[in-house]
């Protein structure tokens, strides 16, 4: 079904001359960061040493997997590249979409109803393109590539900022937009800054209580959400090797929440065992071939100071659980007294409602199996459960195999629910409220990654706290928050006094995974007599129409759509939430454009000036009234236009209702890239006072947009209400291939018509 040996051979076969070339051209030891990142240059060989932090690089990754929410429009825009078939090996994952209630059977069928025809997109369309594709109940995307695709050396890309997982397996796994993703779909090189280097020294061991949950709450407690940025997370040392491989997974999956590229760990006797577990002993004998490669050299580790910007020294042994939260995955607190002492301090509520066990960060076999003991203890002490318990096993392959282990039955003799083998909880799948905005204020408690206000159930007052499997479920039988099971004790149904014993689990199950059917669809070889299905009348897909090209005389009379007010993020110009739902219907989705921008004017959100009726209404109204006279707009706005998210949509939807220029005191530098692959202009004000002179009413002509050049500001004349003028500068970035997409509209038409050639 899955992993391709020969690919995964072919990179190995390239590896041992491009590192030697690497370490001469570097001039001293490698990291495995750098090894896996200097092994993948789009230009092959290593011919230049990168500065960490500063040169962008074009690289070319192995793989690419995608979930189910983000790949209907990064799919949608590969349709438009004219290609026959993916040029890397793809992956589609259907976990976003399925709502937890009632139980993996039921909640199943209902989502193959409600989202019928979005997987039913998605399965059409990767059987035409040559994509894997992983049925509604298959698992959640980052476990399946853990079990089925990672590979230790490799590196991949995903539609989804938890692609890192994989480098529990020793990738270096980076979550991109879409458009990222479709230019290596298309069988074009994909660029990222060359990423700067944080080695984690690990040393001790890890036993009792202690998960490697708990490593990676530290990591987030010690550089906090923003750490980790523009760098790759290295773990090393002795301590690393105590760590099961999905351990290691858990550890790299939260490398999210401190920001960074990814994280990962060199290959190890770990990762061989998971790789003969899951069926993929070809990949472990060749990567023993090669293993040299595959971890940083010696020297490296010996002395990291000298290679890695940064360095952090955790010692497992003396590591002990942690909760983190509420409302930010980097509030560490340990359980127990400091529990209590914060939760009074800062009125967190004590008694946990729900437990959850799952997400892709913890939901392996080695992570159900060990909280699994503390609920087999439970059982077998007299202790029912305080709180309530619900478990999202990773995979189809975990599910079967832990229900075959009687792992199941003891969650559910319990009352346990087991919920679909899903994101569920995890991404707000989770029907817990009928009116989550007015639900009372509680905590949980839940193994997951990400623990924002509103993200397991919408309720802003709901208090999440994150934790390893184990201490979820001991909390489960206390329902208390401040409850440490080392050292207290708990009261059974007979009156006894009872105390947990430590957690044990099984790193792979026993008796070798199993599964009967995994939920994997390969493409049909020759995809050309498929169909892709979308309804012409649905609501939620849409095919695309190639985006024509701007021409100058649109960019004569141009209007002022918006002038943003400070903070401007991909979510301000394109809002989640329930507009998730469009996310694969360019027209519907267009309805939230810019809904979150504050309008410099009158600091108000959704509310501009129609410089044709001279009233104010909301922005897409706004805009779809210029367009329906064939006016061009533009959008100007503050600094850091565009941060957040890779989201291509952000750009995307302006493009689509008429917007032809964003001028800008500074861009985001994705959503600048994303600007220019939809063939609009990204511009910055070449005298950021420029800002000021905007009014509310303003006309904009492109004077020189004739002679639109590489490394050549362009000149605006802003033509105020009462006729006067101010000429301004317009710096831009575009090389003079991306000046090439300007001019045919877009960089896919740029692409179809090369594949027509
Ligand atoms: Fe994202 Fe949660 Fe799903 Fe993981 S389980 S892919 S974090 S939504």
């Amino acid at each position: 079904m899955a992993f391709d040996i020969e690919m995964i051979k072919s990179v190995y076969s390239k590896m041992a001359s491009r590192v030697d070339k690497a370490r001469e051209i570097v001039g001293k030891p490698l990291t495995l960061s750098e090894k896996i990142l200097y092994s993948h240059l789009w230009d092959g060989t290593p011919s230049k040493a990168f500065v960490r932090g500063k040169d962008y690089v074009d690289f070319a990754p192995d793989r690419i997997a995608c979930q189910d929410a983000t790949a209907q429009m990064a799919l949608l825009q590969f349709m438009q590249a004219g290609k026959s078939k993916v040029a890397v090996p793809t992956t589609v994952h259907c976990d976003h979409l399925i709502q937890a209630k009632s139980g993996a059977v039921a909640d199943l069928k209902v989502a193959n109803t409600t989202s019928a025809e979005v997987f039913d997109f998605l399965e059409s369309v990767s059987n035409k393109y040559g994509i894997g594709f992983w049925k509604p109940g298959a698992g959640i995307i980052h476990q399946v590539v853990l079990e089925n695709y990672a590979f230790p050396g490799g590196m991949m890309i995903g539609t989804d900022s938890h692609t890192v997982n994989a480098g529990g397996l020793g990738m270096v796994a980076i979550g991109v937009g879409g458009a990222d993703a479709v230019d290596v779909m298309a069988g074009m090189a994909w660029e990222l800054k060359f990423p700067k280097l944080i080695g984690v020294r690990l040393t001790g061991t890890i036993s009792g209580w202690t998960a490697p949950k708990d490593v990676i709450l530290k990591v987030a407690e010690i550089l906090t959400v923003k750490g980790g940025t523009g760098a790759i997370v290295e773990y090393f040392g002795p301590g690393a090797l105590s760590l099961s491989c999905t351990g290691k997974g858990t550890i790299c999956n939260m490398g999210a929440e401190i920001g960074a590229t990814t994280s990962t760990f060199g290959y190890d006797k770990s990762m061989e065992r998971y790789l003969r577990a899951t069926d993929r002993a070809d990949v472990a004998d060749a990567a023993n071939v090669i293993k040299s490669h595959l971890t940083a050299d010696a020297e490296v580790y010996a002395n990291p100071e000298q290679y890695f910007d940064q360095v952090i020294d955790i010692d497992l042994s003396k590591l002990g659980p942690l909760l983190n939260g509420p409302f930010t995955p980097d509030l560490s607190t340990q359980v127990g007294d400091e529990m209590t002492k914060k939760a009074k301090a800062n009125d967190w509520p004590l008694k946990v409602e729900w437990s959850l066990i799952g997400s892709c960060t913890n939901s392996s076999y080695e992570d159900l199996s060990r909280a699994a003991s503390i609920a087999e203890q439970g059982k077998k002490k007299g202790l029912k459960m305080k709180a309530e318990l619900g478990i999202n096993p990773g995979s189809e392959q975990v599910r079967y195999t832990a229900e075959r282990d009687g792992i199941l039955d003891t969650f559910e003799q319990l009352g346990a629910k087991i919920f679909t083998n899903a994101c569920g909880p995890c991404i707000g799948q989770w029907a817990r409220y009928s009116d989550p905005k007015n639900a009372p204020k509680n905590s949980i408690v839940h193994s997951f990654n990400r623990n924002f206000a509103k993200r397991a159930d919408g309720n802003p007052n709901t208090h999440a706290f994150v934790a390893s499997p184990e201490i979820t479920a001991a909390i489960a039988f206390s329902g208390r928050l401040d409850f440490n099971p080392i050292t207290d004790t708990l009261i059974n149904e007979n009156g006894e006094e009872v105390k947990f014993d430590e957690p044990t689990g099984w790193e792979l199950p026993p008796k070798g995974f199993e599964v009967e059917d995994a939920g994997y669809l390969a493409p049909d070889e020759d995809g050309s007599g498929v169909e892709v299905k979308v309804s012409p009348t649905s609501e939620r897909l849409q095919l695309l129409e190639p985006f024509e090209p701007i021409t100058p005389d649109q960019l004569q009379g141009v209007k002022l759509l918006i002038k943003a007010f400070g903070k401007c993020t991909t979510d301000h110009i394109s809002m989640a939430g329930p507009w998730l739902r469009f996310r694969g219907h360019l027209d519907n989705i267009a309805n939230n454009t810019l809904i979150g921008a504050v309008n410099a004017f009158n600091k108000k959100t959704n509310f501009v000036k129609n410089q044709l009726t001279g009233e104010y209404g909301g922005v897409p109204d706004t805009q779809r009234a210029y367009k329906a006279a064939g006016i061009k707009s533009i959008v100007v706005g503050d600094h850091n236009y565009g941060e957040g998210s890779s989201r291509e949509h952000a750009a995307m939807q302006p493009r689509h209702l008429g917007v032809a220029a964003v001028l800008v005191k500074s861009f985001a530098r994705i959503h600048e890239t994303n600007l220019k692959k939809q063939g609009m202009l990204g511009l910055t004000f070449a005298n950021e006072n420029d800002y000021d002179l905007i009014q509310e009413d303003d006309t904009f002509n492109f004077v020189d947009i004739a002679e639109f050049a590489p490394g050549k500001p362009l000149t605006i004349e802003v033509v105020h209400a009462d006729g006067s003028k101010d000429t301004i500068k317009a710096n831009h970035t575009y090389n003079e291939s991306q000046i090439g997409w300007f001019n045919e509209g877009s960089a896919l038409n740029v692409i179809k018509r090369e594949n027509a050639a």
